[in-house]
Formats: structure tokens, sequence, C-alpha cells
């Protein structure tokens, strides 16, 4: 905890490189100049900076900050989420390979999945549930080289046995990779229960005000670390722009104690919808009636601010509920100051909802985001939506 204190306040950064300012400037440059070509020449090996789609000082902070938090030896950062988790996918697979993906991975993976690595590179794809191990096992085939996990997942924040996952890949030489921004680098280590990438996405609590798209890497491989920097990243062009970064180092700096109010506040709201006689099911890992609370408490060491609960009436009313809410708005992210609200599966077809071993109800599943409002509004505004119901 100390460690990681320090790593989000002061860890990557070196005043005397910036005219003693006491916050890292942002590097808004394309270029940086030598002063000689035999200087140039040695670009590499003196390790410097030279162009700006390989690197950049601002986006080094945070690559730092977040692979010691992470435990890794490296971060690359990514100009979003998606590029992140595509970057990795790039890194591991090869056309033909065959990946495992839990059911209810963040759904544009799926999509990237469908839309381009199966018709494109021809690579084949199981799912799983992300709770039977044995069922895992059992997926793994010759060419099976990836397994994409996602764990608290959103909708029903299904948790997955992480160390046992990773166990079982490495025993088959197959990569596993992570994605862990529901709970941030303050709340679960994968890299240390034996996870290869670990993925983030900034847009949510690390850049934490709703005004940035970002995402980042973390890696204990070297080796894997500079393919992801030095041949996905700087080749695909993907980095994350220097204004982010310096927001996304911004963002970390008051991280844990976001994550406290975030907590905190949601954890009272979860307990007020449990208790409601309209609600029928509450999704939070911060709930000891979580079907795996005891699994959260062995991997993860605190809960964010999202959570989705479905009312006994039909998914109409979840609607109206919705449209009911002040304090909470419509929208679909989640992880910054403001409080959200969406009934984010009800387009979902019957088949799709199957597909997440879901039905009836959970069409209309509300999906919250407790913001920094404070509990007492949001049970207020929770309030007043239901009774108007
Ligand atoms: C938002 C989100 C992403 C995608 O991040 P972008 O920065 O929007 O590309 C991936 N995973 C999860 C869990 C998310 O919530």
């Amino acid at each position: 905890m100390k460690e990681e204190r320090l790593a989000i306040t002061h860890l990557g950064e070196d005043q005397t490189k910036y005219m003693n300012a006491v916050v890292p400037p942002v590097f808004m440059n394309s270029l940086h100049v030598f002063d000689s070509m035999e200087s140039y020449a040695l670009r590499e090996e003196n390790q410097a900076y030279v162009y700006g789609r390989a690197a950049n000082p601002t986006v080094t902070i945070l690559e730092e900050k977040v692979a010691a938090l992470e435990g890794g030896c490296r971060a690359v950062a990514f100009a979003s989420g998606m590029a992140a988790a595509a970057a990795a996918i790039l890194a591991v697979c090869r056309a033909k390979s065959h990946i495992i993906c839990m059911r209810d991975v963040y759904q544009p993976v799926k999509n990237i999945l469908n839309q381009y690595f199966i018709p494109r590179m021809e690579i084949t794809v199981s799912y799983w549930d992300g709770v039977d191990l044995n069922e895992l096992e059992d997926l793994i085939q010759d060419n099976t080289d990836m397994i994409l996990l996602e764990s608290p997942a959103t909708f029903v924040f299904t948790v997955t046995d992480i160390a046992g996952a990773a166990r079982i890949a490495k025993a088959h030489n197959i990569k596993t990779y992570i994605d862990n921004t529901y709970c941030t680098p303050l709340y679960q280590k994968p890299l240390a229960m034996g996870i290869d990438i670990v993925m983030h996405t900034m847009s949510k609590y690390i850049g934490g005000h709703s005004d940035i798209i970002g995402g980042i890497l973390a890696v204990k491989d070297e080796e894997l670390g500079n393919l992801l920097k030095n041949t996905i990243r700087e080749l695909f062009g993907g980095i994350l722009g220097p204004m982010e970064a310096w927001l996304g180092i911004r963002g970390l700096r008051t991280l844990q104690v976001r994550l406290e109010q975030h907590q905190k506040t949601a954890k009272e709201v979860a307990k007020y919808l449990e208790g409601h006689p309209k609600v029928d099911r509450v999704y939070y890992t911060g709930l000891d009636s979580h079907p795996q609370a005891e699994r959260i408490r062995k991997q993860q060491t605190g809960h964010t601010g999202l959570m989705s609960f479905v009312l006994k009436d039909d998914p109409q009313k979840a609607v109206e509920l919705v449209d009911h809410l002040k304090i909470f708005e419509i929208g679909c992210s989640w992880g910054g100051f403001e409080s959200l609200a969406l009934c984010p599966l009800l387009y979902y077809s019957e088949d799709d909802l199957e597909f997440l071993g879901l039905g009836g109800r959970d069409k209309g599943l509300i999906r919250i985001h407790c913001g920094l409002e404070g509990a007492d509004a949001l049970i207020e505004d929770l309030e007043q939506a239901l009774r108007a119901l």
C-alpha cells in the first residue's frame, strides 16, 4: 500500500528534468533533436527519445507508474482500451491461432474477433463461461495460443479464478490476457496470479474524470513488452497522445482516494437496492450475496462503483426507472466523477442473452455507476424513481 501510494503520486517523475516544476509537463512534441549526427547514431544505445510515435516522455511517466502498480516490468500505453486489447491479440496470436474467450468479456472485444480476427486471420474462438476450470482445460486445442479473460466482467459481474486459469494456461504454453479495468491496478494484481498481459482502459477509473480515451497493457516479460512497444505499437501507430497521458497521470494521483469513495457509496447503494421490495437481484462484487463471494475475497482487495440490478417487474419498468432518475444520467461509460445508469441488455436478442447465460428479466438489467455525489443523494434519487413506478 505504501509503495502503491508513492507510485501514484511520485514514481517515474524527475523534477530536475523539467525545471523543478512540481508537475511534469505535457511533452507536446512530435520529435526530439540531437546535437550531432554522432549522438543521433547512438540514439538506441542511449535510449534517447527520437520520434513521438515510438515514445513520449509524458507517456513514459504514466507507463512507469502503471507497470509498478501492476508489478510488471513494462507498461505500454495506447490511444484507447480497444487499441490496447487489439495490440495484445496481435502480439500473441498468428493466423489460424485458436483463442479461448470468456463469454462476458467486453462486447467490442468479441466484435473485433468476429469482424476481423476470425474472417481475416482465420483465427478460431471457443467461448468459456469463466467459472468451470475443467471446462477451460477441455477447450484447449493444439493451436490454442491465447485465453482472454475479464474479471469481474460487467453486466452480472462474473468472477473467474484468475490464478487457476493462469496455471492451466501455463501448463499448455498459452498466453493469458485479462481486462482489469473494473478493479483498477489498486484492487487486483493479475500478473502476480500468473497472468501474462493485463489491460486497463484509462477511459474509466484511471482517467477518472470522463475526459480521456486511452488504454494500457502491463506485462512482466521483457520480450513480450518489447514486442508490444517496438513492433505492435510503434508500427501500427497506436500510441496514446501526450495530453491524454498527462491527464492519466493526474487521474492516477487521486485514484486511491476516489476509489475509496466510489466503493463506500456503492456498498451503501447496493445494500439499499438489495433491501428494496421492487428489486429482484443486485449484482455487485462487494455484497456477501455474490455467488462467488469467497473467490472475490481471495483475489480482489476492493470493489468499485459499478453494479447492476434487476427489477421484479418486466423490462419496460426498468426503462421507466432509468428515465425517472435525475442525478444518474443515461450514458454508457463508467469510472468518472458522475453517476450513470443504462439498460445495456435491452436491445440484445434472445440468442445473445442466452449466449451470456441470461434470459427473462435480465433483459431489463439496469447497470449503474456510483459517482462521487455521495450515497445520500444517489439513494434519494433511486428512491424517488422506484416510488414513481
Ligand atoms: C470501456 C471498456 C473497454 C474499452 O475501452 P476504450 O478506451 O473505450 O476503448 C474495455 N473493457 C472494459 C471493461 C471497458 O469498460
